[in-house]
């Protein structure tokens, strides 16, 4: 079994002690230094220059917390942040622009825009499964917004935490951008202090602290959130295509990703073959020994690794099931049938673990998911625009994305976030812009023609009239 290299963190917390950093972002936004565009626009082209340049690294420190090879660092953590930052630069101007609405007629001669501005200083909070995109994306909206950040790395991936606390800071105003390491104690400091807006990514107990945090000072927050994404596959469906799609989405970061498909649904007429199909997928992705393969990733921790050792307890296993707490290994696994009270089937798994639960009819699936929390992603593998539909019109999710797993995250023109248990906001393209700005509503009313129709005293004519301009 290959074991990670370890990077040594360094032991710098860049931003100095925490009321220091924010006192000097609070005065950098006052004094306005980040409103401007060019401002924004060129942080964001350092924020692409810094991806470049550090690229081996980011990716010698995703290796060592996560074994994630060189090409996961670049699809979906690098490739992830560069090119929301593109985007955002190629539209900044277009939607910083005030954007023109109608004016009532008992409001003319007037017109009435809307103006976005930055909300201030923000705060982000990440977690350690995607541990560097999941700070710079949300980034991308909140520079594009003209905010000044405050980043928090999750301290489970500390090579990461470490080099964005020390590459970062080289790059983004310092004035404008901190970058605090720590763990607990650091982000509860963090949390006792007002922001303008708070970003969270992670699992809901903490999301409860951060929204209880962010209530005492009337802070608003988008909780990027988590769950159990379910995964229909109808007896109609491609099942080859809908293997492969499946195998990449679970399996791609040892299935610690917050969109991976965490149980599959699957028509009772083809559960069989669909389970051998995939279970040939792994074989051909990760070869007879996954723990051997350099694209198969590693799990963030051995706390973490040991909680698969015991979810799997009990279970029938129909591939993989290894576990090695010690070099932090859970094979790709599919389990049959598991039980609705398992721990598997009750909590968010998070990890290469695939329950294949059979159903006699698809409208079966549909209510076992209509029956649970709403999940952040909804996956159905159909050629049925009958079911294709029954799925949109009875379930809700973050988002739904058929025929297809975990891809629909390279779109920006897709908002990206929860619903209830799942998250609330968005981000991502545009909506990471509006989420991080405040849109200004604006009327400017001329001094010609006041007429004096709204003012006391009141009449019936003067009501009717006003009923009529409304
Ligand atoms: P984590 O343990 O790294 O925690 C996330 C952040 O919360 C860290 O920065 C950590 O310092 C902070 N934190 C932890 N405990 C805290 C406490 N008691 N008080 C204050 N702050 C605290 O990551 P995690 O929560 O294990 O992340 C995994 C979860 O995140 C999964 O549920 C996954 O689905 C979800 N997730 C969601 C998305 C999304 O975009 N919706 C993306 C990635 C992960």
């Amino acid at each position: 079994m290959s074991t990670p290299a370890t990077v040594m963190p360094l032991p710098v917390r860049s931003g100095g002690p925490i009321p220091e950093a924010l006192q000097r972002l609070r005065a950098t936004f006052a004094s306005g230094k980040t409103r401007p565009l060019e401002w924004r626009l060129q942080q964001l082209a350092e924020l692409e220059r810094m991806m470049r340049e550090h690229e081996a690294d980011f990716a010698a420190a995703l290796q060592a917390d996560l074994h994630k090879c060189s090409f996961e660092t670049a699809l979906s953590e690098l490739g992830f942040v560069t090119s929301e930052a593109k985007y955002a630069r190629k539209h900044l101007r277009r939607w910083a622009r005030a954007k023109r609405v109608p004016t009532p007629m008992m409001a003319l001669p007037g017109h009435s825009y809307i103006q976005p501005e930055p909300k201030g200083m923000v705060l982000i909070i990440a977690p350690w499964n995607y541990p560097l995109s999941m700070v710079c994306a949300p980034l991308v909206g909140a520079i594009a917004a003209g905010n000044c950040a405050v980043l928090k790395p999750s301290e489970v991936t500390v090579n990461t935490s470490a080099a964005l606390a020390r590459i970062i800071p080289r790059y983004l105003d310092p004035d404008a951008f901190a970058v605090i390491e720590g763990g607990v104690p650091e982000t509860t400091e963090l949390l006792e202090q007002p922001y303008d807006h708070i970003l969270y990514t992670g699992n809901e107990r903490v999301a409860r602290i951060v929204m209880t945090a962010a209530a005492k000072h009337l802070t608003p927050v988008t909780l990027e959130l988590g769950g159990k994404s379910p995964c229909l596959i109808d007896k109609s469906a491609d099942l080859d295509v809908a293997a492969s799609r499946i195998a990449w989405g679970k399996f791609i970061n040892a299935g610690q990703t917050c969109v991976a498909p965490d149980h599959v649904l699957v028509h009772r007429e083809v559960a069989a073959k669909f389970t051998e199909i995939l279970a040939g997928k792994i074989k051909e992705f990760y070869g007879d020994d996954p723990s051997q393969s350099p694209d198969y990733c590693r799990i963030a921790s051995e706390r973490h690794t040991a909680r698969f050792a015991k979810m799997l307890e009990g279970q029938t296993i129909h591939t993989g099931g290894q576990v090695d707490v010690a070099s932090r290994y859970v094979a790709p696994t599919i389990v049959l049938d598991p039980a609705p009270d398992s721990a598997l089937m009750q909590e968010e798994i998070f990890g290469p673990v695939l329950p294949v639960i059979t159903v006699d009819e698809m409208h079966h699936a549909i209510k076992f998911v209509a029956d649970r929390p709403k999940p952040l992603a909804l996956y159905v593998f159909t050629k049925s625009k009958a079911l294709e539909d029954a799925v949109l019109d009875r379930l809700s999710a973050g988002s739904v994305c058929i025929n297809d797993a975990v891809i629909f995250m390279v779109s920006p023109e897709l908002p990206f976030g929860g619903i209830g248990n799942s998250g609330m906001g968005r981000y991502t393209g545009w909506y990471g812009f509006e989420t991080f700005s405040h849109m200004k509503p604006v009327m400017k009313r001329s001094f010609r023609f006041d007429a004096p129709l709204r003012y006391p005293p009141y009449s019936d004519f003067k009501r009717k009239v006003m009923e009529l301009v409304r």
